[in-house]
């Protein structure tokens, strides 16, 4: 899966198989730029603060952060570098296009070792998992071979613990996922700052098969179509949580995407920008806006954590844990 996803994102456009939620409102973008402006100055206001986004895609996000960002908080748009986290020399061109002085990084290691504060929406989900099946009393990883899936024995030290499992489930490890939260959690306790990661995933870890691929916004098999289909799984935030404690930052959350988009003010902006439309684009505009919000949309499913510097003060939208 690693290789798949690497392929995918270099030669593929995404955004023809998955709709994501700065690509459905604007509004996403503009309330996560408002919230870094007001967790920036809960930091104490550093400056200069690097504004760094994990997996941009288009860059829309940032582009439309930027934009809300510029007119509510110039102290904050005077004092932030952009930095932006991408392999894929595909969409390195599209968020040039949108964020042109943003300096690139392929992996987080080599971002400067300053105050910051990261966002990263659908970027975990797309990091490459392992995946283990209870045997009896013991564990096979499972590896796709020509097409199909194969099984091998694995070391029960692998597996994580603490899911009820019955035979044949599947638990799953998200390996690189668990490392960038730790080293987030390691730069947080060096320098202040904060990092929103937004992602799709159950608040408590569970055994089960989340990999799913899509092709053309629809489910396929996610072994036929290696590199030309786009393969998330779910984000495990409970996992993650320990992960970031364990190297001593703070995490709030997670929360619903859609109580946290709602209490940072998505209904109000959206009515406000419908205000000087047609009633059609007015329509439309709302639409998104429940499409991001809704239980059954994404609302639920989506969850919204935040990790911060060691006894950092809640952050906007975040009951703090
Ligand atoms: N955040 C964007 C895109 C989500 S798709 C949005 O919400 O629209 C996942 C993004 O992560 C893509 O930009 C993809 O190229 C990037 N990505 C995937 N694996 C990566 C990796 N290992 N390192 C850096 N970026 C990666």
């Amino acid at each position: 899966m690693a290789r798949a996803n690497a392929i995918y994102y270099g030669t593929q456009d995404p955004f023809a198989d998955f709709t994501t939620s700065p690509e459905i409102s604007q509004v996403f973008g503009e309330i996560i730029g408002l919230w870094a402006a007001v967790t920036w100055q809960l930091l104490g206001c550093p400056d200069p603060v690097l504004l760094v986004e994990a997996g941009p895609g288009r860059g829309t996000l940032m582009a439309d952060a930027r934009r809300a960002v510029r007119l509510a908080s110039p102290s904050f748009a005077a004092a932030t570098r952009v930095h932006l986290i991408e392999t894929s020399a595909r969409l390195r061109s599209a968020q040039a296009s949108r964020v042109p002085d943003a300096t690139w990084h392929d992996t987080l290691a080599s971002v400067p070792d300053q105050p910051m504060i990261l966002v990263a929406n659908e970027f975990l989900d797309a990091l490459p998992i392992r995946q283990f099946v209870r045997r009896g009393s013991d564990w096979t990883e499972r590896f796709v071979d020509r097409g199909q899936w194969v099984e091998q024995p694995a070391a029960d030290a692998e597996v994580p613990t603490g899911r009820a499992t019955a035979e044949g489930d599947v638990v799953e490890v998200n390996q690189p996922a668990r490392d960038f939260v730790a080293a987030l959690g390691e730069r947080l306790v060096r320098q202040r700052g904060a990092a929103l990661l937004v992602d799709y995933g159950p608040e408590r870890s569970a055994a089960g098969d989340s990999l799913q691929a899509l092709a053309q916004k629809r489910p396929v098999d996610p072994l036929a179509h290696a590199g030309a289909a786009d393969l998330t799984a779910h984000v495990d935030f409970a996992d993650l949580t320990g992960a970031a404690r364990a190297r001593g930052a703070s995490v709030q959350g997670p929360v619903p995407q859609g109580a946290f988009l709602t209490a940072l003010g998505l209904f109000q902006r959206t009515e406000r920008l419908a205000r000087n439309r047609t009633p059609a684009e007015a329509s439309a505009l709302n639409q998104a806006a429940k499409r991001l919000a809704d239980t059954a949309a994404m609302g639920q499913l989506f969850k919204v954590m935040a990790l911060c510097s060691p006894a950092c003060a809640p952050l906007p939208g975040l009951p703090d844990r």
